[in-house]
């Protein structure tokens, strides 16, 4: 029987386990892969406050796991399959545990485009991680898709390794903050194909070829090229959730602004919950709110 049990450990599980354990209780920390989440699919983050100049992200990442070493923190490397609300039980894919509250830190991960071929040629030029995979493009043309600031960030580090990188976007307007876009305008390996969607990703056993469709011709073009980034956006990881807590109708998590959910002893925090601004710094805000609302929750439980 644990006070608390965190499903997540990125950003915002590892801040609530740091708040936790030094709140002194006694603490569960789940993860399925390992610390850090999906911020280590990026190289830099150059907006972590304290860091100018930016750092590598798992330089940031595992200093912050470090930091809840010494707090009695007990980590398990385990898939969470279910949760019971009611009685805080937690079904892992390795065993069961019980606590008096919940911290889902779940996070989310890279949303799909959906088209033919992207599923078959993951792994053979399809690729969600620039960071991971970006060195094999070198001195090679890649695509990436999206607007946000993940491809503005990817696209700046393929433009270190590939040939060309052009950004496909659907609309003819990044949603990327201005000083990432001032550098894209500066980086002459960088070229953008605005105002385009991508139909099709081809490729026998490996990806040769992207078509392109502009939304506002309706033409379409075959590009050659050896890579492909898909930078979309994000989907919650809260499909074990369905009909337990209140979900959004993408499902991310509703919480008040102390990150309680919908059930009582229940909390959420991070990327998988419904907020406007997701970001490393948000997300570990986040979890430091939450584990001072599980603080309070199980102190005014026992009076
Ligand atoms: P995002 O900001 O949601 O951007 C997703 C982009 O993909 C948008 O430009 C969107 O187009 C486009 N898109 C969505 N669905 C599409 C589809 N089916 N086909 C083609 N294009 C599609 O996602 P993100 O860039 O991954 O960022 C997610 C969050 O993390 C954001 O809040 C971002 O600021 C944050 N982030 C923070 C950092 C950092 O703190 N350093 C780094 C990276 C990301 P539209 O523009 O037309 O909607």
């Amino acid at each position: 029987m644990y006070e608390l049990i965190i499903i997540g450990a990125g950003p915002a599980g590892l801040t609530a386990a740091l708040y936790a354990g030094r709140y002194r209780l006694k603490t569960l920390l789940l993860e399925k892969i390992t610390p850090g989440g999906r911020i280590l699919m990026s190289e830099n983050i150059e907006n972590y406050p304290g860091f100018p100049g930016g750092i590598s992200t798992h330089e940031l990442m595992g200093r912050m796991e470090k930091q809840i070493k010494d707090l009695d923190i007990e980590i398990r490397t385990e898939e969470v399959l279910d949760i019971d609300c009611k009685s805080k039980a937690v079904q892992t894919d390795a065993g069961a545990y019980t606590a008096e509250a919940l911290i889902i830190s779940a996070g989310a991960a890279p949303r799909k485009l959906g088209v033919p071929g992207e599923d078959r040629l993951t792994g053979r030029g399809v690729s969600y991680c620039a960071t991971c995979d970006g060195p094999l493009y070198k001195d090679k043309d890649v695509l990436i898709v999206g607007g946000g600031d993940s491809v503005a960030e990817e696209a700046l580090y393929l433009a270190r390794f590939a040939k060309s990188v052009s950004i496909v976007h659907r609309r003819d307007k990044m949603r990327a903050s201005a000083i990432l876009q001032e550098k894209l305008a500066l980086n002459k390996k960088i070229n953008f194909i605005l105002n385009s969607i991508v139909t099709e990703i081809s490729g026998a056993d490996k990806l040769e070829s992207v078509t392109v469709k502009d939304v506002i011709t309706l033409g379409l073009r075959k590009i050659d090229c050896k890579g492909i980034f898909i930078y979309v956006g994000q989907d919650p990881e809260t499909a074990f959730l369905k009909g337990k807590l209140e979900l959004d109708d993408s499902g991310f998590i509703i919480t008040g602004e102390d990150m309680a959910a919908s059930q009582k002893g229940v909390f959420a925090c991070g990327d998988c919950r419904k907020k406007s601004f997701y970001q490393v710094i948000t997300a570990a805000a986040d979890g430091a709110v939450a584990a001072h609302s599980v603080n309070k929750y199980i102190a005014e439980k026992r009076t």
